[in-house]
């Protein structure tokens, strides 16, 4: 009896040895997840079947900061805030910090700056107040697209045009096809994504930035997440000292 109770408590011992073994290897490859919306060039694109961009070469930084390997989830820009609910998690979308989302989520420092631009058909009569510039009140008057979610969803929603429809895509490439057959009058997007939309597309556009909607980037985690959020903090601090940012934009914009 002696002998068995000895033996049961050797393997409930060495299982527990073991268990131990299993978690400790499933710390070491710890995963951090990327969660982005990938038709955001040059911040993320796809080639071939790979994401790459801006926000892609920040995170793998990240994560090898952290020891980690790096798996980038592609969603609706609009999930993204919810999809941060654990502690290995980043969202890195060229997310503006603003206090709506600021609610659910914690934002790192800020790394690239913004500001909303109009992007309309070439030789499209819009009235500014400065060159290349329009006042948020000449968009009353359009039938724009936006990306859902978005800063420019919230400005068309909530200021601009309350009650009026505004046209939601998942994807800005499917608003470039409405503008350019003229379903909408105009596409509301970030300057450095409306640029490279210009630049890669046949169809030739105009493009206006609109006052007082100058914005900041941040990487966003779990609300709380002090520990992840020191490292992107550590990460972004290094390559804004050493404007890698800018090199990181400039190599992707001239990809
Ligand atoms: N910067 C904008 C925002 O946070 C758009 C980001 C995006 O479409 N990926 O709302």
């Amino acid at each position: 009896m002696k002998k068995i109770l000895i033996c049961v408590l050797v393997l409930v011992l060495s299982l527990g040895v073991f268990a131990g073994c299993g978690e400790a290897s499933g710390e070491d490859e710890k995963v951090l997840y990327m969660y982005t919306e990938a038709g955001f060039a040059p911040f993320e694109y796809t080639v071939g079947t790979e994401i790459v961009g801006v926000d892609v070469d920040i995170a793998k930084l990240i994560a090898e900061e952290l020891g980690w390997t790096l798996e980038i989830k592609d969603v609706p820009f609009a999930s993204i805030v919810s999809a941060l609910s654990e502690d290995n998690v980043i969202g890195a979308a060229g997310m503006t910090i603003d206090a709506d989302k600021s609610k659910n989520v914690d934002f790192s420092i800020p790394y690239v700056d913004s500001v909303q631009t109009l992007l309309v058909l070439e030789g499209t009569e819009v009235e500014t107040i400065a060159e290349g510039k329009v006042s948020q009140s000449i968009l009353k008057d359009k039938k724009l697209g936006v990306q859902s979610g978005t800063m420019s969803d919230i400005l068309l929603k909530n200021t601009v045009k309350p009650d009026e429809t505004v046209k939601q895509y998942d994807q800005y490439v499917i608003g470039m096809l409405d503008l350019n057959d003229g379903t909408i009058d105009g596409l509301l997007v970030d300057i450095t994504v409306a640029e490279q939309l210009m630049k890669k597309s046949d169809v030739k556009y105009d493009m206006y930035t609109i006052e007082n909607t100058e914005e900041k980037y941040g990487i966003a985690v779990k609300k709380g997440n002090t520990e992840l959020l020191a490292t992107v903090n550590k990460v972004l601090e290094e390559l804004l000292s050493t404007g890698k940012i800018d090199e990181f934009i400039k190599t992707h914009k001239d990809a």
